[in-house]
């Protein structure tokens, strides 16, 4: 967990708080599995945090929650390094770090409690995960938040979810 796992460009800011939100996951989880089942506990924390494309997860999101975050650190990057000054001039809120809801409005001790039993179901029988602590929709990860996401996937069919992701400032 944390940066042992995986490393954010700073253009991120997320390294601790997806530091703390990992160990808050493993925590909940060894709590709720119980001293018996440590693999699985530490499975299903896997699955509430990180998804990695497989068979298993076709139709479902690609990007986890850690891979979107990381994400976001990119699109800021690329955003600062690659300054399109014109859209600048017209919106100045253009170069600011991204704060959206999606990231600073999550409980991560509430999710896991929530989403324990769905997701160690997943572990145990295979069947496909979908997280409720990433943006819906295969959208620009810097500005949704929970209640735009919502809006956009009821208007986007799965197979878009699972598309690459758009290279900003491409
Ligand atoms: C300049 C800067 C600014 C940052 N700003 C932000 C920010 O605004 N927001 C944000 O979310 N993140 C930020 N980060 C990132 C954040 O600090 C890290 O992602 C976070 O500290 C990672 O936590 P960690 O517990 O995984 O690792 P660490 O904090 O590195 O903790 C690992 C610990 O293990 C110890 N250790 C190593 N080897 C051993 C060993 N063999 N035995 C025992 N102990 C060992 C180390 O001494 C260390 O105390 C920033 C980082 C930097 C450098």
């Amino acid at each position: 967990m944390g940066d042992s796992a995986h490393t954010f460009l700073p253009t991120s800011i997320q390294g601790a708080g997806q530091a703390i939100e990992d160990a808050t996951t493993v925590a909940i989880c060894l709590q709720l599995a119980g001293k018996d089942q440590i693999p699985t506990a530490l499975r299903t924390s896997q699955k509430m945090r990180y998804i990695f494309p497989c068979a298993q997860t076709e139709g479902y999101y690609r990007y986890d929650r850690v891979g979107l975050t990381k994400r976001m650190g990119v699109e800021t990057r690329d955003i600062w390094h690659r300054t399109d000054w014109a859209h600048f001039k017209e919106d100045n809120s253009y170069l600011q770090l991204p704060e959206p809801d999606w990231v600073f409005g999550h409980d991560p001790q509430k999710y896991a409690y929530e989403e324990f039993a769905t997701a160690a179901h997943a572990v145990e029988t295979g069947c496909p995960y979908q997280p409720r602590n990433v943006p819906m929709g295969n959208t620009k990860t810097r500005g949704n938040d929970f209640d735009a996401a919502k809006k956009s996937f009821h208007s986007l069919n799965t197979s878009s979810l699972v598309s690459p992701a758009p290279s900003v400032g491409a």
